[in-house]
């Protein structure tokens, strides 16, 4: 249950439902500070004030609404609300602002091309809602700007010298806070590239503001520029809902697909039941679980982090327990652009000369003869 009747947001801002449920009115009316925060919640932020200075705050009205409770206790709040933890030094000192070295590994600017066949295009730098734990907190420091045109032409072009090159992900900020015509722009010069197979579009708004799927536009475009896969950022079942729903039937519709990538984050999901709640809740709605991410090391992020063996652990639960479909690939993103590294649990747990040793998703042993597995 919320813990204000949803219908409460809409008097507060004094809002019909045709705006509430029109994209463009999140993100102009989104809360940009503390201050805003406070007046909203009734509560006092004063303490956490200090950190505006380093890292931004904003949300979408639709995002806060989805909170239980304005504490640090509530998974959404948590994600949205700045923690002291992020400007302690002590805490920060392992982190980096840009750990996996995406501006030194980039050929244009904008670009990063770390793996022979796939290449990130950071189309933008704004976000509707600045996630706490974002990999790329350098951005709030950067300034909210959107890639020029100019400089986009410049990145097809090494695209389109670069014949490797079969997929091209667009990520930010937050592609698709950009308005239609830009991304209009973006897709049909990827689309036009004949090495380009799969343009992947890695967007956190069907989360925070899944209006941005009622436009028929975009939706439009997704129909047209058919190389097109979706992949969200979803952290706890709380943020899955009925306009969610809607939001994922809505791009199914143009072909496109859906998957999702969640990021293990300690008093958000570092649990076995939200993860398995979690799972569950985005097959229910279409949405496939691509990857569980161990917290990358960014600086301002470090207080999310949890052991690289929690993560196992959870693994272990969720398979047998939930469905194939519902299994992400547990990875770590190794520093300084090593690329990420998928991590299981052992099911190998010894061999001797005739047999090789397998522990199944209960825990039992089984033996298997090495004359059929060589
Ligand atoms: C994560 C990432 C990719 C995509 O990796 P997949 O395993 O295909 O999801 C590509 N390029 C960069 C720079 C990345 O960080």
């Amino acid at each position: 249950m919320r813990v204000l009747p949803e219908n409460h947001w809409k008097k507060l801002w004094n809002v019909e439902e045709k705006d509430w449920k029109n994209w463009h009115w999140q993100v102009k009316n989104r809360i940009k500070s503390l201050s805003e925060l406070e007046k909203i919640t009734g509560k006092d932020f004063s303490k956490e004030k200090i950190t505006e200075k380093v890292f931004k705050v904003g949300t979408t009205p639709y995002y806060l609404s989805l909170a239980k409770d304005f504490s640090k206790n509530d998974p959404i709040f948590r994600q949205i609300i700045p923690d002291l933890a992020e400007i302690d030094e002590t805490i920060q000192s392992y982190g980096s602002f840009d750990p996996f070295n995406e501006e030194t590994l980039s050929p244009v600017e904008g670009l990063t091309h770390r793996y022979p066949d796939r290449v990130l295009f950071r189309a933008t730098n704004f976000c509707s809602v600045y996630c706490r734990h974002c990999m790329r907190k350098r951005i709030f420091l950067e300034g909210e700007k959107a890639r020029t045109y100019q400089e986009y032409d410049r990145m097809f072009e090494y695209i389109k010298k670069n014949k490797n090159i079969k997929e091209v992900l667009i990520s930010g900020g937050d592609p698709l806070t950009l308005p239609n015509k830009k991304i209009g722009y973006i897709l049909e010069n990827l689309y036009r590239i004949e090495h380009i197979d799969i343009i992947r579009i890695g967007s956190r708004e069907l989360v925070v503001n899944p209006f941005r799927f009622y436009d028929e536009k975009l939706l439009k475009l997704f129909e047209k520029y058919e190389k097109i896969w979706l992949v969200t950022h979803f952290n706890h079942p709380d943020e899955i809902t009925q306009e969610t729903k809607q939001a994922v039937k809505n791009i199914l519709s143009t072909g496109t697909p859906v998957l999702n990538q969640t990021v293990l984050l300690k008093g958000i999901n570092d649990n076995e039941k939200i993860m398995e709640k979690l799972m569950r809740s985005l097959l229910k709605v279409k949405i496939k679980p691509y990857y569980l991410f161990f917290c990358d090391p960014t600086k301002g992020v470090l207080h999310f982090k949890t052991s690289l063996k929690k993560g196992i652990r959870i693994m272990e639960y969720l398979r047998g327990r939930v469905s194939g479909l519902g299994i992400p690939t547990y990875a770590i993103d190794l520093p300084a652009g090593m690329g990420k590294v998928p991590l299981l649990p052992d099911y190998i747990v010894g061999e001797d000369e005739n047999y090789i040793i397998f522990k199944n998703y209960e825990g039992k042993t089984v033996k298997v003869s090495k004359s059929y597995l060589i």
